[in-house]
């Protein structure tokens, strides 16, 4: 798919001073050190092109949810440390977000030269979208490069607010993302098979709406299962159940048909009485739940169904994982699933968030075509809804 954005390499960037929103949203343990840098890494590319192409690169992200105060613990100083490191240069740091530091440093860097803003949440104007705040922003720059796909979703100053007074072009990541998912969604090598999970039917509504028109398959695991379990007349035992969209899920499962959608459940799972990993774990027909007891994994049929109908897919979009997880005895249909796409020799697209972390742990990442940065950005994208971030960028023509 042709992506329709402009990107870095479409702009003279020689020269210029360019305002670069990029992810650094890392996970920090309790000692403040980064966790997994992955979300630094996939910001470098843009980075480099700009600075190997004469820009000076003011660099902005978000980290956490400091919530529009100052919370050192919650400084981006560590990342800036950690670009460096991979990098192999300097990277200048800034004591505030736009104030005399913030200033003062933008208005001296040099071409070739890269800074990092600090938290851009320190400041209430980001989540609030203050033009002030933007204004502020963008006065430090002569150009916007949006590259921070993790938070495209969000009507914040640094993604819709910045490109009121800048031009705004996207870069690398975002374009790998949009061109990725795009394709899988609007010209997918077909049959296109949906893998669908997570914890609540609530969260992923829109997303199987879209799923009936655009795939062939949908294959529902997780937490979510049950819902539609229960509306088909079965006794879910003490499994998540969200009540109030019981009348939503016999909907949808009655449009699959009307689609030419092929639209599978469980048809067992693994059981236990306690949310814990430590409790007795059964597995039981999807008609034999035990009043109680709750599914917390697909179960060993299941996985062979699924398995098979995965067989010969095209391209595989995975959202959400097949039970919990996180916990040993219930990461099997999960752990099945990755295992299934890495072997597929399908396209394979995984929306990001839980799925990905259960990829990763399997140390799976490399064999999938795509896995997003964005979790709740993928989602949106999925359910068809425009991202607020990327339609305000400059389009190809313009
Ligand atoms: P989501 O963010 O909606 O994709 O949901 C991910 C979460 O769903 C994970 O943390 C899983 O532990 C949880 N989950 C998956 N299957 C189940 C289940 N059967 N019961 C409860 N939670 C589940």
């Amino acid at each position: 798919m042709e992506y329709h954005k402009k990107t870095v390499s479409d702009v003279d960037v020689k020269g210029k001073k360019v305002l670069l929103r990029c992810d650094l949203n890392v996970s920090l343990d309790k000692a403040g050190n980064i966790v997994d840098d992955k979300r630094i890494r996939e910001s470098l590319p843009t980075i480099e092109y700009l600075l190997e192409n004469g820009a000076a690169v003011i660099v902005c992200s978000h980290l956490g949810k400091p919530k529009g105060q100052v919370k050192p613990e919650l400084s981006l100083k560590p990342v800036a440390e950690r670009m460096s490191e991979l990098m192999g240069r300097d990277i200048i740091f800034t004591k505030d977000v736009t104030g005399p530091d913030a200033k003062a440093k933008a208005a001296a860097l040099k071409p070739g030269e890269v800074m990092l803003l600090e938290n851009l949440r320190f400041d209430k104007g980001e989540e609030a979208d203050d033009p002030a705040f933007a204004k502020a922003l963008a006065d430090m720059a002569e150009l916007f490069v949006s590259d921070a796909f993790g938070t495209v979703h969000r009507a914040h100053a640094s993604t819709v607010g910045v490109p009121k007074y800048l031009p705004a072009v996207s870069g690398f990541l975002i374009q790998k993302e949009l061109t990725n998912m795009g394709n899988a969604l609007e010209h997918p090598k077909r049959p296109l098979v949906a893998l669908l999970g997570g914890s609540k039917v609530s969260d992923k509504i829109g997303m199987i709406h879209n799923m009936l028109e655009k795939a062939d398959k949908v294959l529902v695991g997780g937490g979510m299962a049950f819902t539609f379990l229960k509306a088909k007349g079965l006794n879910v035992g003490a499994s998540l159940l969200e009540e109030e969209k019981i009348d939503f899920a016999r909907e949808l499962m009655e449009q699959a048909p009307k689609e030419d959608v092929r639209f599978l459940l469980p048809v067992d799972v693994a059981v236990s009485e306690k949310f814990e990993d430590s409790g007795e774990r059964k597995l039981v027909d999807v008609n034999a739940i035990p009043d109680g007891w709750m599914g917390l994994d697909i179960g060993d049929r299941t996985i062979e169904l699924y398995k098979e109908e995965l067989k010969g897919a095209g391209t595989i979009i995975w959202n959400g994982p097949m039970g919990v997880f996180e916990m040993a005895s219930f990461a099997k249909g999960t752990n099945e699933m990755a295992k299934t796409l890495a072997e597929s020799g399908a396209i394979t697209v995984v929306g990001g968030g839980e799925s990905a972390t259960a990829i990763d742990l399997l140390g799976l990442a490399d064999k999938m075509t795509h896995i997003s940065t964005g979790g709740g950005a993928s989602l949106q994208f999925f359910e068809g809804r425009e991202l607020p971030g990327i339609a305000c960028l400059l389009d190809k023509q313009e």
